[in-house]
């Protein structure tokens, strides 16, 4: 089910106190048009009725779509430092709901689901856009990676983010997020970068465990942390 609750939210451009609907579940089989504004980049995005500027509250709900076999914890950005401790809480709702702690019905339901902790919405949308193109989220923060290590001046995760902004037949296109306006460009890489890396799975064997801890699929994830 999906679930929204009211909360007063200061608008950061005049601090007039609203009414906001935040989001605390969606349930994407049954609110698929949540799931198309998530990859819009409008859920959860008002203008301000006060002085018009629209701003976004950052994300901490719990996305679940068991047609595609996702649940993720996502959690705001400013959480990331306590990246841990959130995965943990994450993977406890899991068990209370869909599964060790659940009911047999929904254990099975939840067999079928990846869990997964992320920070931001940049990094949710790239988690449904990697399990629409049938990218496994290892082998994308793999790519990531192999994907720097070919550019001389790689912006360096910290101050800027590298996220999975679309994906088209002949290339992933990652978007360097970061708050400066010497933010890089978006980074067009050949899709076959993907099937390359699956190709080799010893070679690529240690990078694919070290991008990964747990339900954190993320390099950045201490990085970003920092
Ligand atoms: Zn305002």
């Amino acid at each position: 089910m999906s679930i929204f609750r009211t909360h007063s939210v200061a608008c950061p451009a005049c601090a007039t106190p609203i009414d906001f609907e935040l989001v605390v579940s969606v349930s994407a089989d049954r609110r698929p048009d949540l799931r198309d504004e998530i990859l819009a980049g409008t859920f959860q995005r008002e203008p301000c009725p006060s002085c018009g500027v629209p701003f976004r509250v950052e994300p901490q709900f719990t996305y679940i779509d068991i047609a595609r076999g996702q649940y993720i914890g996502v959690w705001p950005k400013a959480d990331r430092a306590q990246w841990q401790e959130r995965a943990a809480q994450t993977r406890a709702n899991f068990d209370d709901g869909m599964g060790v702690r659940a009911t047999p019905e929904a254990q099975r339901v939840g067999a079928g689901l990846a869990v997964r902790t992320v920070f931001g919405w940049p990094a949710l949308v790239e988690k449904l856009l990697a399990r629409e193109a049938g990218i496994d989220d290892r082998t994308l923060e793999v790519a990531k990676l192999a994907a720097m290590r070919g550019v001389e001046e790689a912006p360096l995760p910290g101050p800027f983010e590298m996220r999975l902004a679309a994906v088209d037949d002949e290339a992933l296109h990652f978007a360097w997020i970061g708050s400066r306006p010497e933010a890089p460009e978006v980074w067009r890489v050949p899709r076959t970068l993907i099937a390359e890396i699956e190709a080799e799975p010893e070679a690529w064997q240690a990078a694919r465990e070290a991008v990964a801890e747990g339900d954190v699929v993320d390099f950045q994830r201490e990085l970003l942390a920092a």
